[in-house]
């Protein structure tokens, strides 16, 4: 008889045991993934028993990484232009709000270029659109090579460029945009034949004062870039 009751009360136990163990992993695996749909994209599930359970566990966090390269991909494709490689118009968009806000707590000007090619759409008429968008591409690279580390690059739409440099003072941002009109001027690009050919840029610049808005930030530069196509092309004008 007292055998017979050990034997209940081991197996009574050790079904408590397994039973409290199994709904644990559950929990820990119910949680896991709530965390992660909530967007928690850090913390794995860590489940040992039961080895099914911890199985589960396992594809589950190799689900969840894929999920996790799978988003960083995508975000970068959203933020990048696929000719260029150099950071979009949505781009631009963000990181300009953002210079508006930091300039507005640190009382520092940052300094808008807009840039656009000079008749570009004779350069694709004479030598065709791949060629076009080669140069564009090779553009792209002598802007980007002109930039600090701190400054932003931006394909803004077809042939248009845009470069945002922070903490810049008026005299700095205009020797920065000559510079860069010079350059793209003193690198012809390299046709698909091998023959070089020069294109120039005209570019308008805005150095970012007190309470501009976005739109107007743009606005300002958009204008001062009129006035380098209209005064002759190949030119920097600061806006006023
Ligand atoms: P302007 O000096 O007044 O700027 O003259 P433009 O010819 O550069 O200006 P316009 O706006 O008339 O033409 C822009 C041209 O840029 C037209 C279009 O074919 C070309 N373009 C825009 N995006 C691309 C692109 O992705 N690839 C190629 N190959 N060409 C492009
Ligand atoms: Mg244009
Ligand atoms: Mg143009």
């Amino acid at each position: 008889a007292l055998a017979a009751t050990l034997a209940v009360i081991f197996a009574a136990t050790g079904i408590y045991i397994i039973d409290r163990a199994l709904i644990s992993s559950t929990d820990k695996l119910v949680a896991g993934a709530m965390r992660f749909a909530a967007g928690d994209r850090e913390r794995e599930i860590d489940v040992q028993v039961p080895p099914e359970l911890a199985s589960v566990a396992d594809a589950f966090n190799v689900m969840t990484k894929q999920i996790v390269r799978q988003e960083r991909a995508l975000a970068t494709a959203a933020r990048t232009d696929s000719l260029t490689g150099l950071h979009n118009r949505r781009e631009f968009d963000r990181v300009l709000a953002d210079q508006i806000e930091t300039a507005k707590d640190t009382k520092q000007s940052f300094a808008l270029l807009m840039l656009d090619l000079d008749f570009f759409k004779r350069f694709n008429d004479e030598y065709g659109h791949p060629a076009g968008d080669s140069a564009l591409v090779q553009i792209a690279e002598v802007i980007a090579a002109s930039a600090r580390e701190s400054d932003h690059v931006f394909r803004y739409g077809g042939e248009e460029f845009a470069m945002i440099l922070p903490a810049m003072r008026h005299d700095r941002a205009v020797a920065a945009a000559e510079r860069l009109r010079k350059s793209v001027e003193n690198t012809p690009v390299i046709l698909p034949n091998g023959d070089r050919r020069t294109i120039t840029v005209s570019i308008g610049l805005m150095l970012y004062g007190a309470d501009t808005s976005q739109s107007q930030v743009v606005g300002m530069a958009d204008r001062a870039l009129y006035e380098a196509k209209t005064g002759g092309r190949n030119a920097v004008k600061v806006a006023t």
